[in-house]
């Protein structure tokens, strides 16, 4: 999906290619709205990296109006129906990212883009790895923008690949900079379609309950 061709990505890292199986049917101001993420860490991440983590995701996406619930799973918090506004995000080893979608190897993760509503998304915890050999940040930051950009697409939805922000389906060392200061949002016409599509998701599970 939407990264440039290989050729053009010298010194530069997509962020996620993957893309997905479509079904055949499918055919402001920052008000907040609340998103539920069961995360499942399947790479042995380190209880202070994965707090620190979801710390930044969360501010990305607060920043753009969605406020996140967390629930480390498995756990009796991650039980009770999923539904729309309930996401399931994994952080996968590289061997298990060899099992899943056919991805690039220098892919940092993927959303599975299904219908009205997709909820599953991983992301690569090894490529955070590689990429904090660059000293430019740390894989806390690197793994939390990463978990806030394959959110970014559950919620946005097909061909949500910017040209500049999180969004941006190639990372190069001026995103990974950002990063490491903070500086890594969406845009605002994201945050406006994020938030209006949290609450929409929102909506449509309350009329299922
Ligand atoms: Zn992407």
């Amino acid at each position: 999906m939407v990264v440039g061709p290989e050729s053009a990505q010298v010194g530069t890292m997509p962020t996620c290619r993957l893309l997905l199986v479509v079904l055949a049917s499918s055919s402001f101001c920052t008000a907040s709205s609340q998103i539920r993420v069961r995360l499942y860490d399947y790479s042995g991440v380190s209880a202070r990296t994965l707090a620190r983590a979801k710390t930044v995701a969360s501010e990305v996406l607060e920043a753009a109006g969605v406020n996140v619930t967390w629930a480390n799973c498995p756990s009796p918090n991650c039980a009770g129906p999923a539904g729309p506004a309930v996401l399931q995000v994994r952080i996968i080893s590289e061997e298990m990212a060899r099992l899943g979608p056919k991805v690039s190897r220098t892919c940092m993760g993927y959303a599975i883009l299904s219908g009205q509503f997709s909820t599953i998304a991983a992301v690569f915890y090894h490529r955070a790895l590689d990429l904090e050999k660059g000293n430019l940040a740390g894989r806390s930051e690197i793994l939390g923008t990463m978990l806030a950009h394959e959110i970014g697409h559950l919620l946005l939805g097909k061909a949500s690949h910017s040209t500049k922000g999180i969004m941006r389906g190639i990372w190069g060392d001026q995103d990974i900079k950002a990063i490491a200061r903070g500086r890594m949002w969406f845009t605002e016409p994201e945050a406006r379609k994020l938030v209006a599509n949290t609450t929409a998701r929102i909506v449509a599970f309350a009329a299922v309950q």
